[in-house]
C-alpha cells in the first residue's frame, strides 16, 4: 500500500461519526485481540505438535497463511494451522481485515485482493462491501465559495445480480453526454466540487432541474459562485438559489472566465475517477456509491494530522 494512500486512509478514520468509529475500532480491537489469541494457540501446537485430523505427532511446517503458521501432516498429508478444528478457527478470517482494506486502497480487483489476503472470493466480496460503507457516507456537508459542478455516466450495470431482469444488456460506444439519454443505459453522477476540494456527488435517477435542486440546494452556501457548462437545468438552480452563475462553454472557447472561474478541477476529477474505476471492468450499479465514496477518500488530498496518524498507526501495529 502506497505510505500517502494509508495515511489518507487514517485521516479519513478520525472524521467518522460516532457509530462509524465503533465500528472501525471493533475491527481493530478484533485485530489486536486475535493477535494474542493467534499467538497463544499456535504456541499450543510448538509445545505439542500434533496433527488435528488423524493425531500423528508427525507434522511439518507448510508456508504461512494469513498471520498464522500452517502445517502440513506427513501421515494424512492434510495441511491445518493451529486453530483447525477448534472453535476459533474462524477468527482467521478476521485477521485479514487490515490486510484486505490495504489491497481495496491499492485498487485491486476482487479476486487479487482474495488471493493476496489468501480468503475466497464470496468472503472478499462481502468485506468489500462491509468495508466500502464507510466512506460512502463520508459527505461533506457543505460546499462554498467557488463551486464546480458537471455530471459524469457509467454504464447501468446488473453484474453479481442472478437474474437480470426487466433491462436489455447494455449497449457499448454510446458517447452523447445528456441527448438520448435514459436511466436504462447510463447512471447520471452528479458532482460538485469547492475549491477546497469538498467533493459531494449523487447518483441520480435523471438530470432534471428538479433532481439537481433536491441534491445541491442544501448543500451550497450562499454567496457561492457557481460555475458549470451551460446545462439549463443548473442555471435554473442557481437562479433560484441565488448563487452566482458563470457559464464555461468550452464548444464556444470560452474556458476560463476572469482567470479563475472555470470547471476543470471537477473534470480532472471526473477523469481521475474514470481511470481508477477501469481497474474494476465495470461496477454493479447497486454498489456505485460504494466505489464513488471510496475514490473521494483515496483523492483527498488534506495533509494528516500526524499526532492522530500516530495514534493510529500505534494501535495497527500494538506498539
Ligand atoms: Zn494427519
Amino acid at each position: 500500500m502506497r505510505i500517502a494512500d494509508f495515511n489518507h486512509f487514517l485521516l479519513e478514520l478520525s472524521h467518522l461519526t460516532d457509530s462509524q468509529i465503533q465500528l472501525v475500532e471493533n475491527i481493530l480491537t478484533d485485530k489486536n485481540s486475535i493477535q494474542g489469541i493467534i499467538s497463544g494457540i499456535e504456541q499450543r501446537l510448538v509445545d505439542k505438535p500434533e496433527c488435528p485430523h488423524c493425531h500423528s505427532r508427525v507434522i511439518n511446517r507448510h508456508g504461512k497463511s494469513g498471520a498464522m503458521q500452517r502445517y502440513r501432516c506427513k501421515n494424512c498429508l492434510r495441511t491445518f494451522n493451529a486453530s483447525t478444528g477448534t472453535p476459533l478457527a474462524h477468527l482467521r478470517l478476521k485477521d485479514r481485515w487490515l490486510s484486505y482494506i490495504g489491497t481495496m486502497i491499492q485498487g485491486k480487483v476482487l479476486r487479487d485482493s482474495a488471493s493476496d489476503c489468501g480468503i475466497n472470493l464470496k468472503t472478499a466480496f462481502l468485506w468489500r462491501h462491509r468495508l466500502l460503507t464507510l466512506p460512502a457516507l463520508m459527505k461533506p456537508k457543505s460546499l462554498e465559495g467557488i463551486v464546480e459542478v458537471d455530471e459524469t455516466f457509467f454504464a447501468y450495470s446488473e453484474k453479481g445480480n442472478k437474474a437480470l431482469t426487466g433491462r436489455k444488456p447494455k449497449k457499448r460506444g454510446v458517447e452523447s453526454k445528456r441527448a438520448g439519454l435514459s436511466v436504462a443505459d447510463r447512471v447520471p453522477v452528479l458532482t460538485a466540487r469547492d475549491r477546497a476540494h469538498h467533493t459531494f456527488e449523487a447518483i441520480l435517477p435523471a438530470t432534471t432541474t428538479k433532481q439537481i435542486k433536491q441534491e445541491l440546494s442544501s448543500k451550497i452556501e450562499k454567496d457561492s459562485v457557481l460555475c458549470s457548462d451551460g446545462f439549463k437545468s443548473y442555471i435554473r438552480f442557481a437562479r433560484d438559489n441565488d448563487l452566482i452563475y458563470k457559464r464555461l462553454n468550452s464548444a464556444a472557447g470560452i474556458r476560463v472566465i476572469e482567470k479563475v472561474f472555470h470547471i476543470q478541477n471537477v473534470n480532472a476529477y471526473h477523469s481521475r475517477l474514470k481511470s481508477w474505476m477501469e481497474h474494476f471492468h465495470g461496477v454493479a450499479t447497486k454498489y456505485l456509491d460504494h466505489y464513488l465514496g471510496w475514490f473521494r477518500y483515496l483523492d483527498t488530498s488534506e495533509n494528516p494530522n500526524k499526532n492522530e496518524l500516530l495514534q493510529f498507526q500505534q494501535q495497527l501495529t500494538g506498539t
